[in-house]
């Protein structure tokens, strides 16, 4: 079992945190003994993973669906120009940088899209979930299994200059749909990061307030939740603490329905950001040297790393994983996405 603060230099390494009376020596054993997976790393996600696998939290599981580009790299901490150049999985880029910063906590990226499907299989197992997600059908996906299995989780957001975030423990708090669904508020963040962009300054302070909970939680010091929706505006300078009543007939923490978590509403084809769509596959398992090899002289061009390949027919580029799901990039409309995948990928 892992035990950081067994000898002097592992007590040092966290003194400043031991030291800080919210947490001393008892909670940051607790830290040690603790696990998070966290669903998405992009801004938000990355930085929150990081201040976790710093604070010396046990074991900590990174999912994401997407690699790094040159355009996460203004607010994506975590990230450099080499993992931009070299296409890699945020997942895998995160999942090395977090290894050499700590190198006591167990860290594992896995390149997966959280869908109904996987989520029993890929959110198991875990303390805590945090959000480091960029949509609503995933954050409702983790709110469904959170609840359903009384686990806590966090949701955390940005768009533009502006962010929230909230704890969420089942029975104990509202959850998402408490907050989101239904009449009693308007709906959440509509807009997204590819649409009106975003601001590094407010991802930090989002995961700022996101990585506080998970301590606090991880930690053990339940107490010290301070149970609020906060939401800011780095550019107005607003910021607001709200309580958030539980919905006596909420859908998923009243009635128990996990529509999200149920469904089998998921489309095969999904918007992901401005200009691309997403191709979900039936797991599959694709040999990428092959297909590399085979679509050489059929495109424009290929590149391939150990974890994707992706390749150019104009003015479309399509981005296909090992496990045979794919990011189209040039168009919205899921007609092409599927008959450029059954024709350069096959079903
Ligand atoms: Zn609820």
């Amino acid at each position: 079992m892992n035990s950081p603060l067994k000898d002097a230099a592992s007590f040092e390494r966290y003194s400043r945190q031991i030291l800080f009376a919210g947490i001393g020596e008892s909670g940051q054993q607790r830290l040690a003994l603790s696990s998070a997976v966290i669903v998405g790393c992009g801004a938000i996600g990355a930085s929150t993973v990081a201040l976790l696998a710093r604070a010396g939290v046990g074991r900590l599981c990174i999912l994401d669906r997407d690699f790094v580009e040159p355009s996460n790299l203004q607010r994506q901490t975590l990230f450099d120009e080499s993992d931009a150049s070299n296409s890699l999985p945020k997942a895998i880029a995160a999942q090395q940088k977090l290894r050499t910063i700590n190198s006591a906590v167990s860290i594992e990226g896995i390149v997966a899209d959280v869908t109904p499907k996987n989520a029993e299989e890929l959110l198991s197992g875990f303390d805590l979930i945090l959000d480091g997600s960029d949509n609503f059908e995933t954050r409702f996906l983790i709110n469904d299994f959170a609840v359903k299995h009384n686990l806590p989780w966090i949701y955390a957001a940005a768009v533009g200059s502006y962010g929230v975030a909230m704890t969420i423990r089942p029975g104990l708090t509202a959850c998402l749909a408490c907050l989101l669904e239904g009449d009693r508020f308007p709906s959440g963040i509509e807009e997204t990061c590819d649409t009106v962009g975003v601001l590094g300054p407010v991802v930090q302070l989002i995961s700022s307030l996101e990585s506080t909970e998970a301590i606090k939680l991880l930690a053990g010091k339940e107490e010290a939740l301070h149970g609020r929706l906060i939401s800011s505006d780095v550019w107005s300078g607003r910021f607001q603490s709200v309580q958030i009543a539980r919905n006596v007939n909420c859908r998923a923490c009243s009635h128990q329905e996990f529509s999200y978590l149920e469904g089998d509403a998921q489309p095969h084809v999904t918007m992901c950001g401005r200009d691309s769509v997403q191709i979900h596959e039936r797991s599959r398992s694709l040999d990428l040297a092959a297909l590399g090899a085979r679509l050489s002289s059929a495109v424009e061009f290929v590149h391939q790393n150990d974890f994707l390949l992706r390749f150019r027919v104009s003015p479309y580029e399509m981005t296909v994983f090992a496990d045979g799901r794919a990011i189209l990039k040039g168009s919205q409309d899921a007609t092409i996405a599927r008959s450029l995948y059954a024709r350069f990928i096959g079903s």
